[in-house]
Parts: C-alpha cells; structure tokens; sequence
C-alpha cells in the first residue's frame, strides 16, 4: 500500500523530469508522499468578493469581481508601467504593473470578466492593486469562492512555471488519484477521544479546505499525530534503555552527609534540593541516569554537580566533568577544586594544553584510582584516559558537544555504563525539551540563590553615549570592572570587525586613563588568552569583545555589560552576555545600546531583556519569536524535521500528544494490541523514510 506514496514524483501527470529535479532540489520532494506532506503555509480567503466602492487602502489582500475597460503604458524606460482601468457596477480601480509588462499584455482581455486578487494601495488621490492575480471568472470562482491554498516555492521555480498555483494543482490532481489510498494512522480510540478528523478528510482539508472550520481541524489532525509519533519514538527509546542499560547503584552517603555536615558553604536552595533528590533517585536505582540538568547563569549548579559527584565518589566510583573550551574547563576546575580540597578528594585537570609530563601523571593516578575527580575540555574523551571505574560523567553545555562524543564517555567503563548528568545554562523551554531530549530526563533549576541582587537592565539610542561613558566611568572609579560587546556575526565579519576597532579607539579616547583589554575572534589564542586573563586579573578595567567572551568567563568584580547593536543579538545570547555581570555582591547592570530604528522583533526583544531576568521566561519569548530551528545555541535545526507542527505555537497540542503516548505505552509497551496496529505500520513506515532518530538527543 505504501509503495503508491513512494511513487517518484516525476511520475505525476503534469510534473515530469525537469521539474521533477526542480521539486527535488528546491523542495525536497521525491515522492508522491513529499508532495501531499509539502502542506500550504498559509491559505487566502477566497470566499468573500468586495465591490470596488468599499475598497479602501488600509485593507488587506481582497478579491473583486469586474471588467478591463482600458489598458495604458505610462512613463518611459525603468519607470515605464502598464496600468489597466478596471470597472465593475460601483466604480473603477486601477491595475498596474511595473514588471513582465509584455506578458500582461498579451494575457490581458479588455471586456472579460475576471477575478481580481490583490492588496489596494493609495497613489495619490487614486486606489490602485500593483501586481495583482488576476483569473477568468468561471463558475467556480464566482459562486462559491475559496479558501486558496499557498504553498512555498523557491524563486527559480516561479521562473519556471512552478508557483504556488501551479504546486496547488499538482496537488489536486495527485488527491485525486491517491484519494482511496489514503488510510488511517492513529487508532479508533485516539480519533474519538481527541476528536480529530480521520487521515482522508485531513489531508484534503489541509490542501484545499471547504471552510475555514475544517482548515483548522485539519491542522490540529496533522499536528497531533505528527507529535504523537515523535514522542511515541522519544517515549520508547527512553523505555528500552532503562530495560537495557543496568547502572550502577550507589547507596552509600557517608561523604555526602560529612560534605553537608561540615562543608557546606551556604543552605541549597529549594531548587538545589529538589534536583539533587532526583538525581539521587537515579543513582540508587539501579538503572542509568541520563539527565538533563537546566538552570539559569548563576542558578548554583557547580555546586549540585559537585554533590552528585559525592553520591558516586562515596561509593568508590571516580567522576569526571567534560567543558566545551579550555576556559569552561578551568574555571570548572577551579569552583569544584574548592570544595574537593576540602573534603581531600584529589581533582585533576586535562586540557589540550597539558604537559606531556602532568598527563602521564594524571593517567597513571586516574587508572590507579587514586585521581577522584578529571574535570577537562573533550581531551578527556582520548583512549589513554582510563579510568579505574568511572562511576559519573557531567557533560557541561551539552549542545557544544554531539551525541556520539557523548557516548565515547560511556564506553570508558567496560562493563556497566557510568551515569550521565548533561547541564546547560541555556534555558530550553519545556515544549522543546520535552522533543529534543524527549529521552533524557529533565531537571530544572529554576531559583537563584537568595540575597542576589537582580541585574538591572536598560536600552540607551546611541545617541546616549555620553551619558552612557559617564556611568561607565563612576562604575570604574568605584572600582568595578566593564564589558563592552560587539556583534561578529560571519557574513559581515570584516565590517564588524571594523566597528569593534572603532569602538575601541573611542572608548581609548573617552577613557584615557584606564587599562583596558580587547578580545576579538581574529586574535591567536594565546594573545586572546592573555587579554582575558588580565581582565580576570583586574589589571585592566574595561574589555572591548566581541562575542567570543559568551561562554563561562566568570569574573564577579564586573558589574556593567555594555551590548553594542543590541538589536542584532538573538535573545538567547543577550541573556547569556547578561550572565556575564551580577556573579558578586554588587549590583549589576546591563546597558543594551541599539540606533533609533527597530524592527518589530527588535523592539520586542529589548523590551524582553529590560522586562525580564527570567531565563525561561526570555527562551519562550525566543522560541515565539524566531521558532524552533533558530533557537540559538540548541543547534536543533534539521534535527527535528517537522512538517506541520510548530514547537513554539503548538505546545498544548505537544503536551496532549505526549500524554497520549504515555498512556498508550503505559498499558500496551510494546504495541501488541490489535488496536494498535496501525500504530506500529506507521512506525515502521517512518524509519524506513529515515526519519533520523539517532540524532535527537
Ligand atoms: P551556574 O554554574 O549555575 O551559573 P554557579 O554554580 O557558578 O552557577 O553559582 C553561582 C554563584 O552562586 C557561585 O558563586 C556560588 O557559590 C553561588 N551559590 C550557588 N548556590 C548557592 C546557594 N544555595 N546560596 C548562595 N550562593 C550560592
Ligand atoms: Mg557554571
């Protein structure tokens, strides 16, 4: 049955090889499938026709019923255009064109009726509809109207007569053929509980909906199972491991309760509490954790990473924690030094930059069991590292890292896997953690510690500069040190170099006599690593960067973040630049800097960082704002290859979806009931089309 969908779509009356290759290339559309899963993104309402007299210029796209009464060309050479007069019984509007003015008018009929389709503009005292879509008026268009399905396409293809109209047709007439063919993929009872539309009338309605009721309920249709079969795969994974995978069981708390009986620098906060009780729950359960571990810049989670290291150090096991740079390593190394000192646990580090001769050390204590705890940057996953028994490995800023690099550090322990903790300070919303790493478990940090002086943040127009300069200057003389950033983004990295050069000459100029730092990603390393270090040092006051200083540079005496061109930041980074400042007792702030003219977004964005601290609370706005595939620093662009559903619009439609798998799975684990056969068909059908799990997670 399925092989008809599996059809190549050249194959398709009206298709053929050429545009076969168009659809491939542009679209991705092979197969009959693709072509029924190429979904319009947006349909016109077709259904209501206006008369020229209601027309004004603040109206949207509109449809008119009408004649051509005269066809003109004005003006000569670029500004030449072609405007035709059209009537119908209360009035006349005009029609232009500036472009393909041959084609109109050898296509164009004085005295037929047609359907005009086009948004009015005001030129002048006149309404006229520049570039419209224009049709003969058949039965069809003129007395039931429609709701138009819009499809994209790519430029090229509209030169080559593949525009969305053309698509819409193809896809009339693939439904046509392959309508009986369509079946069922969610069972009987899914269908009346949630009461969704059955697959046939889905997909017809999605392509060409009666009315705008089904058009909906069709989208809800395609969107629900689309998750459903998502986090059926996510839900199963997570099944199987627990079934395969025995961890390690650590009961044993004697150092844990020394730590906090002795050592405990200050009272955990609830959230600190809460997470380190599911983590714990994990360690003695037998089976192997793999869990998400979410929290905010500053959320404290070295310190429920170094407790969880305790639970497996207690029990004669050794830990390790991976950083994605040598920075992100050291600083690791150092806040968890801290506290292995005083409970005398031995802590190494292992970084790219490691003698030859502390490495053979390292190795040999490591292997010997005498090393307690490797903190390093990705070195840490090379053969010779071995351990006498790795009992738990955190993974810091798990998206720096892939998921196979992951898994070499499972496989340092011959016979059982160690536990994994991955910890992110980039703050996923839930919907999209619950996709992404629909297979781990999540925990969330969501408190700061007590007494933290929230981060105060405003947005200066440039021309505040002085005033900006000023505070500036107060802050330093107070002894406080300053961040000011540039974006680099790659495509105008010469230019932006160029304005971080310029900004530093002039803060040079307005600060002449304090020491300041630059740090730009065209530096060597070392040159870099120095500046960065004086900076951390407080030999200098103020560093000029672009963004490279994003990740894990912690310097608690700085209390200002300038962000040049704020506008062209993503949220997700301006929150993590903002991290930057408030690590200390005095309070910070951030200073987000933009020119006079912004965009919607832009607006919004500001507006979001001024309004909030929140890291979750900005992550949705995010994911609202620019959808999933953009959401920095998740990398999961193409990891998900969702058709329909949108991961930032359709959380309650994910989170149905979710616990519906959850149920099913619940009572019937592995799909065996009749019921659900259809269930396991669509599964299979689904990795065959090499719906790419292994990247998720
Ligand atoms: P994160 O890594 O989540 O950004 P850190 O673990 O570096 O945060 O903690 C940030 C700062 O807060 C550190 O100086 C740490 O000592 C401090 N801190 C962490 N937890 C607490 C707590 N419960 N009470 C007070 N201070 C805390
Ligand atoms: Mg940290």
């Amino acid at each position: 049955m399925a092989r008809f969908f599996d059809t190549k779509i050249e194959f398709l009356k009206g298709v053929g090889p050429q545009k076969a290759v168009l659809l491939n290339k542009d679209l991705d559309i092979f197969t009959y499938g693709d072509l029924l899963q190429h979904y319009p993104f947006r349909h016109e309402d077709r259904t209501q026709f206006y008369t020229i007299a209601q027309i004004g210029a603040d109206m949207p796209h509109i449809q008119i019923r009408g004649k051509v009464t005269r066809v003109e060309s004005i003006g000569e050479g670029k500004k030449k255009r072609l405007v035709a007069h059209f009537r119908d019984d209360t009035g006349e509007v005009e029609l232009v064109w500036f472009k393909g003015i041959q084609w109109v008018l050898k296509t164009l009929h004085v005295g037929t009726d047609y359907v005009i389709f086009g948004k009015p503009n005001r030129y002048g005292s006149k309404i006229n509809i520049a570039h419209p879509e224009m049709e003969v008026l058949t039965g069809r268009t003129s007395d039931k109207g429609h709701l138009q399905p819009i499809y994209h396409t790519s430029e090229r293809m509209k030169t080559r007569f593949l525009d969305s109209k053309a698509i819409s047709k193809l896809q009339r007439a693939l439904l046509a053929q392959c309508h009986q063919r369509i079946r069922e993929t969610l069972p009987e009872r899914l269908i009346a509980q949630f009461q969704l539309l059955p697959k046939r009338e889905a997909v017809v309605g999605i392509h060409f909906p009666s009315t705008a009721e089904i058009l909906q309920k069709a989208r809800f249709r395609l969107k629900f199972e689309e998750l459903f079969y998502v986090q059926l795969r996510l839900i199963q994974l997570k099944l199987t491991r627990y079934e395969k995978f025995k961890g390690q069981r650590f009961t044993n708390t004697d150092l844990l309760t020394r730590f906090y009986k002795e050592q405990l620098p200050f009272p955990l906060t609830e959230a600190q509490k809460r997470v380190l009780r599911e983590i714990y729950e994990d360690l003695k359960s037998g089976r192997q954790m793999n869990r998400l571990l979410q929290g905010d810049v500053g959320s404290g989670k070295t310190i429920v990473a170094f407790i969880s290291m305790l639970i497996a150090l207690g029990c004669s096991t050794q830990a390790a924690l991976m950083a994605p740079t040598e920075i992100l390593s050291v600083q690791h190394y150092q806040g968890l030094k801290e506290y292995a000192d005083s409970m005398g646990l031995r802590i190494g580090l292992l970084t790219g930059s490691t003698r030859k001769k502390e490495r053979r050390v390292l190795h040999e204590a490591l292997e010997a069991g005498e090393l307690h705890i490797l903190v390093g940057t990705h070195a840490l996953l090379e053969d010779k590292v071995q351990f006498k028994q790795l009992g738990l490995a955190i993974i810091d800023e798990q998206h720096r890292f892939g998921v196979a690099q992951r898994s070499r550090l499972w496989s340092k322990n011959s016979d059982t896997y160690p536990h994994i903790l991955v910890m992110t300070a980039t703050p996923i919303p839930r919907t999209l953690a619950m996709t992404l790493y629909g297979d781990l478990d999540i925990s969330v940090i969501d408190e700061l510690p007590a007494g933290r002086k929230p981060i105060q943040t405003v947005h200066r127009f440039d021309a505040n500069r002085l005033k900006v300069n000023g505070f500036i200057k107060q802050q330093v003389n107070q002894g406080r040190q300053v961040y000011v950033v540039y974006p680099l983004i790659e495509e105008s990295e010469k230019l932006d170099l160029k304005d971080l050069m310029d900004g530093y000459e002039s803060i040079a100029r307005a600060f002449p006599d304090t020491p300041l730092s630059i740090v730009h990603g065209k530096m060597k390393p070392d040159a870099k690593d120095y500046e960065m270090q004086r900076f951390v040092k407080g030999e200098t006051k103020i560093m000029v960067a672009t963004t490279v200083i994003e990740v894990g540079v912690n310097v608690p005496n700085a209390t200002v973040m300038v962000i040049e061109n704020a506008e062209r930041f993503g949220l997700a980074q301006l929150h993590q630049l903002r991290g930057r400042v408030g690590r200390g007792a005095e309070q910070s702030y951030c200073i987000l800097i933009t020119g006079h003219k912004l965009s919607k977004e832009g607006k919004e964005r500001i507006a979001t960082m001024v309004r909030s601290n929140n890291g979750f609370e900005i992550a949705d706005v995010d994911l609202k704002l620019r959808g999933p595939g953009d959401l920095s620093g998740t990398q999961q662009s193409g990891v998900l290859d969702l058709h329909i559903a949108d991961l930032g619009k359709d959380s309650h439609i994910l989170q149905m979806a979710r616990d519906a798998a959850l149920e099913l799975l619940d009572k019937d684990p592995s799909l065996e009931a009749p019921e659900n056969r259809s269930i396991l068909e669509q599964i299979s059908i689904q990795k065959k089309n090499a719906f790419n799990w292994s990247r998720i997670s």
